[in-house]
């Protein structure tokens, strides 16, 4: 409610525009629902995700039983495999075997993180390049790094489509990502840096052991901050007119939810969203440009099976 205030408030008083994943991945999504729907008339295969999911984490069921709905509303077949927490890496391997060697699934993903009993570098790199619609195989990483066409990490590629579909200048600013992990902040310094649009920054990736941080983001014309510490960007660390994007997603206890924890972002909202020309909220921004953007990786995974000769 104070959120939604403060959002009315900066509306009216602030050049400060709110980056709206709600409205944005209902785009994405309803672009997609048409062209899956165009498949499906011209009797094509349509988009298959299969989800592997293991152990009974309350934040990984969330993010996976959000992704299998958004698969339905689209109109792709999903298939959920739910595995137990104690199973070993073979049985895993096996899993994905199968649904590598299953000419009807498109598109692979295993819910991180896995139990610490598995090396989840040894099972992304079991993922066919194919199928690999989270984008984290050695294959897609090198593809993505040389600037060619593959599959991009969900996350920073959300976060792409959020800057175009605003419309959002990135030529020539200066853009700091917080965070260096292999799903999101260094994918998102690669895609910042590269030579189109989204992109064309000059790059500054901060982690744990930059000493400077706050000296950095106030140079910032772009943050991205991706680091799970929540409300850690604060107003004193943040240009004016700058654009704040908030990755960050921790559940903090709240007990006037009724769920008993609320969603925290990053950024200090509140005090940061005033000077800022656009910033994402935390809930109803990155996540949900994240689901969009797997939906458009397993759509094209699909449609390179559907262009084969005639
Ligand atoms: P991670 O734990 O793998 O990486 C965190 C990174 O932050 C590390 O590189 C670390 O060096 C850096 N870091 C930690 N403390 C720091 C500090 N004090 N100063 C500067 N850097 C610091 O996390 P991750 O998987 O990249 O996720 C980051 C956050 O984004 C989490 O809250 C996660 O839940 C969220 N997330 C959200 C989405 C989404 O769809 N919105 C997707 C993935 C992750």
């Amino acid at each position: 409610m104070v959120i939604e205030v403060k959002y009315l408030f900066c509306s009216y008083f602030c050049a400060m525009q709110i980056l709206d994943g709600k409205i944005v991945s209902q785009a994405v999504k309803d672009a997609i629902k048409i062209k899956t729907a165009a498949l499906k008339n011209a009797g094509k295969k349509t988009p298959h995700l299969a989800a592997i999911l293991i152990g009974n984490n309350g934040a990984s069921e969330t993010y996976v039983a959000s992704k299998v709905k958004s698969c339905e509303e689209v109109g792709f077949k999903s298939s959920l495999i739910r595995l137990p927490d104690n199973l070993d890496e073979v049985a895993l391997v096996t899993a994905i075997e199968q649904l590598n060697s299953d000419s009807d699934v498109d598109g692979i993903l295993v819910q991180l993180p896995l139990p610490k009993h598995i090396s989840e570098a040894t099972i992304i790199n079991l993922i066919h390049p194919d199928k690999d619609v989270d984008g984290f195989h050695p294959m897609s990483v090198g593809k993505m790094v040389q600037g060619l066409p593959t599959f991009i990490p969900a996350t920073p590629y959300g976060i792409l489509l959020m800057l175009q579909h605003y419309n959002i200048e990135t030529k020539g600013k200066h853009a700091v990502v917080i965070g260096r992990s292999n799903i999101v902040g260094r994918p998102m310094s690669i895609l910042l840096s590269r030579n189109a649009y989204p992109g064309n920054c000059t790059v500054t990736i901060c982690h744990s052991h930059t000493k400077n941080l706050k000296e950095l983001c106030l140079q910032a014309d772009i943050i991205v901050a991706a680091l799970g510490i929540p409300g850690f960007l604060k107003a004193d660390m943040v240009k004016e007119n700058a654009v704040v994007i908030d990755v960050g997603i921790t559940r903090v206890p709240d007990d006037s939810k009724k769920s008993g924890f609320a969603i925290k972002g990053d950024v200090d909202f509140i005090n940061v969203a005033p000077n800022c020309s656009y910033i994402t909220p935390v809930p109803g921004g990155v996540g949900l440009m994240t689901i969009a953007a797997l939906l458009m990786n397993t759509y094209n995974a699909c449609e390179q099976k559907n262009i084969g000769p005639n």
